[in-house]
């Protein structure tokens, strides 16, 4: 049995040491302030169980002071609508170099909160940056053109201009707390929008330390307000009439109930939601390739991505030696501490994960699958750690082949032809991606059209960019989040038309 350190062991930087020493609370109009009837949340770290530190947990009332503060901060005439697109995207430039100066500190406090090995927080502590910069550059580009106009015996000029939609909530899940914040603050204020940010209950801590860093930056009172909170919170934020709009990633189950909320007084909602995201390896592959393309698309991010490709089909003739390939690879993984430089998978994010993550495997083992490997907890005395799993002899009705586990499992189907595996694939309720692996360009190609994903990786998966637009078909989503398309939107369109 291996012991984990306690958190307390830890070598911690003294910036990341001294964030932890006292409750944190919300950000609300450029002050932080306790939450209004006092209560607070611990923030427990997954691969100890020890409590981090006290967050302030916001109320409905929390809601309404940080709505009414965003508000104030986007009106006519506020320091930050006199801001001009030069002013913002300097300052968006500037936020990104910050937060590469105090990379090890975020990636530190990322990894205690959520888990994920300190090289995988340090990887996205790094997009994070590289997005305040990506959309810097957006800030001075959001143009219109002139529209003809062919009205008999009048000259007009007409225009679209795109304009910032107002107050915005981003609610936010827990599995890249701090990219996932960025996601939703980033474009939001290229715009010119303001934000009320509600980070998950699981994974507070990144969001309010960027909190800190977009003050010290000289973002004006109110831009970015954070409220560290539960559903609760985020269900304020999703009736309060003075929100324009909601943009939301999270589960598909919790996406149904922000749509129908956000429908009762129309306002606009973006949503980043679940998937099951099937891979398809044809047997003319570079199966090293797909074998270990399989075991990223499954295990990356602890199995707590979304877009992890975790139906696996492969075609019958090679069917048994990519099983064993990936299995190896699953063996390979060294699960532990984040802050143990050998380890390549963190714990899950929390006991509630685990337990999730546990029964799906247990139910399918009852079902009579095969486990080629993991299955279960790892020898530790504490921690929510789970082994990279792979199971054979799945059948298309079992929850672990229909649902999303969210977890290091990967469920592994031999097919035949091509219609019968993109049939299989399409099968769910769920498009957020897909992936392709064949040598045969033409296959790869025709396949990767049939498929009804928003992503679709051929002969890759997981590579990404922040210039890329993501988001899902069916079930998985509305709206596209970052790229050029992400802006749109946070914007409205407005026509607008003279009589010359
Ligand atoms: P979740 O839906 O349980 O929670 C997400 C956020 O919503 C949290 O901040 C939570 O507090 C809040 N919330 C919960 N109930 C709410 C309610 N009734 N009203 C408003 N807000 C509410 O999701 P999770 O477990 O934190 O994250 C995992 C899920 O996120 C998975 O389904 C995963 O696929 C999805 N995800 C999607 C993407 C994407 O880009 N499509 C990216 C990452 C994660």
């Amino acid at each position: 049995m291996t012991t984990t350190a306690s958190t307390g062991q830890r070598e911690l930087l003294p910036a990341v040491s001294a964030f932890l020493s006292s409750p944190r609370q919300l950000l609300i109009d450029g002050e932080w302030v306790d939450a209004l009837d006092g209560r607070t949340f611990g923030t427990v770290d997954p691969a100890t169980e020890e409590t981090l530190v006290q967050v302030a947990q916001a109320s409905a009332a929390d809601v309404d002071r940080a709505v009414a503060s965003a508000r104030r901060a986007f009106e006519h005439g506020s320091p930050w609508s006199r801001m001009s697109p030069r002013e913002r995207s300097h300052l968006l430039w500037r936020i990104g170099d910050m937060i590469d100066e105090r990379s090890e500190e975020f990636a530190q406090l990322e990894s205690l909160d959520n888990g994920k090995s300190l090289a995988s927080a340090r990887g996205d502590v790094g997009v994070a940056a590289e997005l305040f910069r990506y959309f810097a550059g957006w800030a001075t580009k959001m143009e219109g053109t002139s529209i003809p106009m062919s009205v008999p015996g009048k000259e007009f000029h007409a225009y679209p201009r795109r304009e910032p939609v107002g107050v915005v909530a981003g609610i936010v899940p827990w599995n890249f707390p701090l990219t996932m914040a960025c996601f939703k603050v980033i474009p939001a204020i290229t715009a010119g929008n303001t934000v009320v940010l509600k980070p998950a209950e699981q994974t507070p801590l990144t969001a309010l330390r960027l909190g800190e860093l977009l003050l010290e930056a000289g973002l004006p009172a109110g831009v970015v307000n954070v409220l560290p909170g539960f559903g609760d919170t985020g269900a304020a934020l999703v009736d309060h009439p003075d929100v324009d709009k909601v943009a939301f990633t999270g589960s598909t189950e919790v996406g149904k109930k922000i749509a129908a909320g956000a429908s009762r007084n129309l306002k606009k909602v973006s949503l980043e939601l679940g998937g099951k995201a099937p891979n398809i390896v044809f047997a003319d592959a570079d199966l090293d390739a797909a074998v270990a393309g399989a075991a990223l698309a499954g295990y990356f991010n602890e199995g707590q991505c979304c877009v992890n490709g975790s139906r696996l089909y492969v075609q019958r003739s090679v069917f048994d030696q990519v099983v064993e390939g990936v299995a190896a690879a699953a063996r390979a993984i060294t699960v532990g501490d984040a802050f143990d430089p050998a380890t390549t998978m963190g714990p899950l994010v929390s006991a509630e994960q685990h337990q999730k993550v546990m029964g799906y495997v247990r139910g399918a083992i009852a079902d009579g699958v095969t486990v080629n490997a993991g299955s279960g907890d790892p020898a530790r005395d504490h921690g929510y750690f789970f082994s990279p799993t792979l199971l054979t002899g799945v059948t298309e009705d079992m929850a672990v082949q229909t649902d999303e586990i969210f977890g290091p499992v990967i469920t592994a189907i031999p097919f035949d032809t091509e219609d019968e595996v993109v049939a299989a694939a399409n099968n769910t309720v769920y498009g957020l991606a897909a992936g392709v692996w064949s040598r045969d360009l033409g296959t790869a190609h025709r396949v990767g059209a049939r498929l009804r994903a928003g992503t679709v990786w051929l002969n890759t998966w997981h590579a990404d960019d922040v210039t890329l637009p993501r988001g899902g078909y069916k079930q998985s989503g509305w709206g596209r989040e970052l790229g050029s398309f992400g802006l749109d939107d946070y914007t409205e369109l407005k026509t607008v038309i003279a009589e010359l």
